[in-house]
């Protein structure tokens, strides 16, 4: 299928991650998603909040002469430190777009792997698992260099006009 013509991606005015720390919700405590500890109803709330975000902030940067246009795919970027649940998120995101010019969007996720430089040695790696200290060193003194992000990457929309080809 041929989805190029009359599409444009816009790059965000704006970026997730501002609002997301600003409006509390990346700091809120604790969710845990570990097996066995899972608060379903806090865990609902924490996308629902985030989608909602995904919708404002697409919204508003969506450039003035092309205000109206369908969104047709929002391209988000989402760290596996940031407790996002995809499919969750996906689900939200499709309820609070209702009735917006994101509604029916889709919402494209990629996840990005947690890395970290280790601050005694240099070394840097991907977590995989639980365990934060450096394989090389052993030591726990580390700086995340990525893992907690949420971003919108950019907008793809559907020009109902086209005069430029
Ligand atoms: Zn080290």
């Amino acid at each position: 299928m041929d989805h190029t013509a009359g599409r444009r991606q816009t790059r965000p005015a704006a970026v997730v991650r501002a609002a997301y720390r600003d409006s509390g919700v990346g700091t809120a405590p604790s969710v845990h998603r570990g097996p066995g500890r899972t608060d379903t109803r806090y865990a609902a709330m924490h996308e629902m909040g985030i989608a909602m975000q995904i919708v404002e902030i697409a919204v508003a940067s969506v450039p003035a002469h092309l205000k109206g246009s369908p969104v047709e795919r929002v391209n988000l970027q989402v760290g596996k430190l940031s407790a996002v649940v995809p499919d969750s998120l996906r689900f939200c995101f499709d309820v609070v777009a209702k009735g917006t010019p994101l509604e029916g969007a889709d919402l494209n996720i990629e996840e990005l792997p947690v890395t970290a430089r280790c601050r005694a040695c240099g070394h840097v790696w991907t977590i995989d698992g639980p365990a934060f200290t450096c394989p090389e060193c052993a030591r726990g003194d580390l700086e995340l260099l990525s893992g907690r992000e949420l971003d919108i990457r950019s907008i793809e929309l559907r020009e109902n006009r086209t005069p430029d080809a």
